[in-house]
């Protein structure tokens, strides 16, 4: 059985998926941008969108050959790109991300906290290293950018964005994936908290809760098998996943001063999954 994750569930039916970035051309020029994990999937996505928008993008995480391809594509877009090796879950490795996207790039404008770590198992079977290996990523690694970031955009004065990309599954919750539920929850309590601690210092703090996106590594890791792909589709009112561009154009937004006065919200872009739960009859 083939899947096209990008059609009705039940058969065929193309739908409307996005055309180049919804802003107007060069809406983040001359803006600085980091994104983690951005050499992939979603993350490549957005880095990629800010580029065609005129945003200068570091790209980080630990893969050097993966970011270093991700920011060769970045500089066809005519902006300044970087890749910096980085493990989140290292504060001194976080410091230096910072450092050296300032050096080479100028002042950080925007943080994207996209990296994130996930695989399935049973909770009572869960070991101490999964469970920390994955919060250790998510919660500590979103906190240690979020910090390390807002530090140096208090420096310059001119504030800046930080976007935590979450998951529905932070608040429906998620058997199987306990410590990315929790790790991801505790991301938009940071979210809100940040946002209120952070708003006199002109820093904005919001996230984007995605349901599963087609053609990604969580999608092609968590449900490899065609039946669940399936499944996962029936639970999605919408009848198809999003496609990264359509979570890209809503980062690009939420990055951008045209929404200069929303902050400490948690976006949800899921085709309407997750509030069919409870739903008796669909
Ligand atoms: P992905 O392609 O699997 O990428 C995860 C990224 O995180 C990789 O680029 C990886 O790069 C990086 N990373 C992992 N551990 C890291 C660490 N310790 N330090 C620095 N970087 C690290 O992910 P995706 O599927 O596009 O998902 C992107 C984001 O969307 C994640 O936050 C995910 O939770 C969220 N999300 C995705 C979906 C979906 O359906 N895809 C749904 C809901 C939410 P390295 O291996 O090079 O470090």
């Amino acid at each position: 059985m083939s899947m096209n994750f990008n059609s009705k569930a039940d058969g065929g039916e193309e739908v409307l998926t996005a055309k180049g970035p919804m802003l107007r051309d060069g809406a983040l020029k001359g803006k600085v941008a980091i994104v983690t994990g951005g050499g992939t999937g979603l993350g490549r996505e957005m880095a990629k969108t800010f580029a065609h928008l005129g945003c200068n993008v570091c790209v980080a995480s630990r893969k050097q050959e993966v970011i270093e391809d991700a920011a060769r594509e970045l500089r066809q877009f005519g902006v300044k790109a970087l890749a910096v090796p980085t493990d989140v879950r290292s504060p001194e490795q976080v410091d230096a991300l910072i450092e050296r996207t300032t050096a080479e790039l100028g002042p950080i404008d925007i943080l994207v906290n996209n990296a994130a770590g996930n695989f399935t198992v049973k909770s009572l079977d869960m070991s101490v290293n999964a469970w920390k290996s994955v919060v250790e990523i998510v919660l500590n690694g979103t906190w240690f950018c979020s910090q390390r970031a807002a530090r140096a955009m208090t420096q310059t004065g001119r504030g800046g964005v930080i976007l935590n990309i979450v998951s529905t599954h932070a608040m429906t919750g998620n058997p199987y994936t306990v410590h990315s539920a929790s790790a991801k929850a505790g991301v938009i309590a940071m979210t809100k908290t940040l946002a209120v601690e952070w708003a006199s210092l002109g820093i904005r703090v919001n996230a984007i809760a995605p349901g599963p996106i087609e053609d990604t590594g969580a999608v092609r890791q968590l449900w490899p098998d065609p039946e669940k792909a399936a499944y996962v589709l029936s639970q999605i009112p919408a009848g198809r996943m999003a496609n990264k561009a359509e979570v890209a154009d809503m980062a690009s937004y939420l990055v951008s001063d045209y929404a200069s006065y929303i902050t400490g919200s948690t976006f949800v872009i899921d085709g309407g999954r997750w509030l069919s739960k409870g739903a008796f009859s669909m």
